[in-house]
């Protein structure tokens, strides 16, 4: 049986949980922690450090950590080795037993810290924190085990001469999980859904979200994760990735993250495809330009709510966030006055305080990156409503609406990743090519939305759209996806889609074996056709 989601808790006014968080995020931002490697299961302080920092606060440090280096990439990898033996021997149910019970903790003890750690160290508002760190995470431990269960349950035809049988074994060495700065929780999926299934796993995670990263660990550990079974490895991610790419032992890569990253892993693997003991396996999910689609039909404020939320929580930094929109033109000036009393209404800055709707984006980098699409769109088309950008105390980009007129617009296209949305107006009777439109102008396919109250126009979107999201949502906006409830992950530039969360992902970490055990043999190698008329 499947479990049930793990409720978000809502945090009000005077609620325990909010009287918990409101504690420990005083705590944490009042304390400097040293953060290690973490290989075979010692903590090992190489004293080359780099700072985590608050992104709403970039002079506040949060944590010192250490960077590994290839000589701790090669100690990982045997630490890995050595854990394989007996990990790859333990039952599915022992397995599972410690992931569920790091649900447990993250549901319980552990809830607080890891929730501040995303929301000081991320920039993540309370809510935005809870329904990744908290409860997507908790998910991932508890529906995996019972999707790697039913998974053991699915085997051959046996006959009343012989017995079949899978075995799900794990693969034949290392996994490399290369995870992003932006959820927790597939910080927390990525290492933990291939060990799952009895890998052993080299983890390296994102430069600016090392802490939360760090805490996961500290979960696993205490739920009684064996030594090297999950290798934790911050560093360059070149001077990383290099050692763990060119190893004969590497058996798969879990990764999510930018589109350009992945392919020049995919690249470096086909280089280095002679050396491999193993086909290694490659799933990545990546970058999206996801979109909303309003039919003339569209009501009018669940859409607006749409842009607005799927537009700009968690500072657009979703790889599912809304950044290109086509609204016809009979409805654009009311949801464009809608969306921008909304905007105007947002609140921007320091998570600590609950009345905050937008903390800060990641760092120097992302601010220089979305400042300069926003200096592109003054030049090349119209900004409706914010455009401005501080880095003076924290990375603040303002929530920012553009309308063009080219509906082949960089800003129709490129992933800004960032809270950025273009909007394209078109004319009513263009419904048709609106579609055609949608389908064919960026290389992405990751989420997308149909806003309609015309059931026909929402089978033609769904029909003609079908291979433009791997996450299509109907009068809904194209984030906030659930583990158990849909599936997630897209396809063209935007991944393999092998749906994290799900049993395709773990089938992706296992290399299954069939047994067969004939009870009788043949005692005589003749056939009976042989015999002479
Ligand atoms: P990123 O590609 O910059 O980094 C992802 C990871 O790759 C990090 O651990 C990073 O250190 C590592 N990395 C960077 N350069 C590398 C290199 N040359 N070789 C090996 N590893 C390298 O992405 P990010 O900024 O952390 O995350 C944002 C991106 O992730 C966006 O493009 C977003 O759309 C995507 N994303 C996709 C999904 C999905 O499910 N499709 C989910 C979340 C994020």
């Amino acid at each position: 049986m499947l479990p049930v989601n793990e409720p978000n808790l809502a945090y009000l006014p005077g609620s325990p949980e909010r009287i918990d968080l409101k504690a420990r995020l005083s705590s944490m931002a009042a304390e400097r922690i040293d953060i290690p490697l973490i290989i075979g299961g010692h903590e090992i302080r190489t004293g080359d450090l780099a700072q985590t920092v608050m992104p709403h606060d970039h002079r506040h440090v949060l944590a010192d950590w250490h960077r590994g280096k290839a000589t701790h990439v090669a100690q990982a990898i045997a630490a890995a080795q050595k854990a394989q033996a007996e990990w790859s021997a333990a039952t599915q149910e022992q397995r599972a037993a410690v992931f569920l019970k790091a649900a447990d903790l993250l549901a319980t003890t552990w809830r607080p810290t890891l929730n501040s750690a995303t929301m000081l160290g991320q920039s993540k508002t309370v809510f935005q924190a809870e329904i990744d760190a908290a409860s997507e995470l908790i998910d991932f431990w508890r529906f995996n085990p019972a999707f790697a269960h039913e998974l053991q349950g699915e085997q051959p035809i046996s006959t009343v001469s012989a017995s079949n049988r899978m075995d799900y074994r794990p693969l034949e060495g290392v996994v490399y999980a290369v995870t992003p700065f932006n959820f927790t929780s597939i910080a927390g999926n990525l290492p933990t859904a291939p060990a799952l299934m009895g890998n052993t796993v080299v983890w390296k995670p994102a430069a600016s979200s090392i802490l939360s990263s760090y805490y996961v660990m500290r979960i696993l550990e205490e739920a009684g994760l064996p030594p090297g079974v999950i290798n934790f490895v911050p560093g360059d991610p070149v001077e990383i990735s290099n050692p763990l790419l060119g190893s004969p032992d590497l058996a798969g890569v879990h990764f999510t993250g930018s589109t350009q990253v992945f392919q020049g892993m995919w690249s470096k693997v086909g280089s280095n495809i002679g050396r491999y003991k193993t086909y290694p396996r490659l799933v990545g999910e990546t970058g999206g330009k996801d979109f909303i689609l309003a039919h003339p039909s569209a009501a009018v404020q669940e859409l607006s709510v749409a842009i607005a939320r799927g537009g700009f929580e968690f500072q657009g930094q979703k790889c599912s966030a809304a950044s290109r929109v086509y609204i016809p033109r009979s409805i654009w000036n009311e949801v464009r006055d809608r969306v921008v009393a909304m905007m105007r209404d947002m609140r921007m800055g320091d998570v600590s305080d609950f009345r905050t709707f937008m903390g800060a984006v990641i760092d120097d980098k992302a601010f220089m990156r979305i400042s300069s699409y926003l200096d592109d769109a003054r030049r090349h088309a119209t900004i409706v409503q914010g455009g401005t950008a501080s880095d003076e105390r924290g990375y603040f980009v303002e929530p920012t609406l553009v309308e063009t007129t080219d509906p082949q617009y960089r800003l129709m296209r490129e992933e800004v990743f960032g809270p950025v949305v273009t909007v394209f107006v078109y004319a009513d009777e263009q419904w048709d090519e609106t579609l055609r439109l949608v389908d064919g102008t960026s290389p992405y396919a990751l989420t997308g939305a149909v806003f309609a109250r015309d059931r026909a126009a929402v089978d033609q979107a769904t029909a003609v759209l079908r291979n433009a999201a791997g996450n299509f949502y109907v009068n809904d906006k194209p984030t906030g996806a659930v583990v158990g409830q849909q599936p997630f992950g897209g396809a063209r530039g935007s991944g393999t889609n092998d749906k994290a969360g799900s049993k395709i992902n773990l089938l992706r970490w296992v290399s299954a074996r069939t047994i067969k055990e004939t009870f009788s043999p043949p005692v005589d190698y003749t056939y009976g056709y042989m015999v002479e008329e």
